[in-house]
C-alpha cells in the first residue's frame, strides 16, 4: 500500500549579528531523516519578517557578496517609512527578496541538492533565535 505522510518539525537557530548567513542543510536533511519520507517535498519556512531562506552556494566570499547586495539594495539607515515604526525596514525589504521559503524535493530519502547547493537562512534583523518550519510530505 502507498501512504503519503506529512511531517512537520521545528528548528532553532541563534543568529550572531544584525547580517548572517547561518547553513541549516544538515538540520533539515536530519528532519528529511526523520520523516521517514522516501519521495516527495520538503519545504523550510521561516515564520518571520526580517529573516529569509534561500538556496545556494556557502563559499565564504559569496556569502559575503549576498550580504553587500541585499544591504546596497535595501539601504540601511534610508528614511524609509517603516522606519518610524521599528527602525528595521531594510530587513523587511530584504525579505521581500529573498522570500520566507524554499521547497526541494525528496528522493530516495534524501535532498535532490545540486553539489554545490546549501539551504541558508539568511538573517537581517539579529542577532536573535530564528524558528524554521520544516515540513516533509510525501511517500513513505
Ligand atoms: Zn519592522
Amino acid at each position: 500500500m502507498v501512504e503519503c505522510s506529512v511531517w512537520r518539525g521545528v528548528i532553532e537557530v541563534e543568529s550572531r549579528s544584525q547580517y548572517d548567513i547561518i547553513d541549516v542543510t544538515g538540520m533539515v536533511e536530519g528532519a528529511v531523516a526523520s520523516s521517514g519520507v522516501k519521495r516527495g517535498l520538503v519545504n523550510v519556512y521561516v515564520p518571520h519578517t526580517t529573516a529569509g531562506v534561500i538556496v545556494n552556494e556557502a563559499e565564504p566570499g559569496l556569502l559575503e557578496d549576498i550580504l553587500e547586495m541585499l544591504r546596497s539594495l535595501t539601504r540601511p539607515g534610508h528614511e524609509w517609512r517603516h522606519n518610524r515604526v521599528d527602525n528595521n525596514a531594510h530587513a523587511h525589504l530584504g525579505q521581500v527578496l529573498t522570500g520566507p521559503a524554499k521547497t526541494i524535493p525528496v528522493e530516495d530519502g534524501k535532498l535532490l541538492l545540486g553539489t554545490w547547493q546549501r539551504i541558508l537562512l539568511v538573517e537581517m534583523d539579529g542577532p536573535r533565535t530564528r524558528r524554521i518550519i520544516v515540513t516533509v510530505s510525501g511517500l513513505a
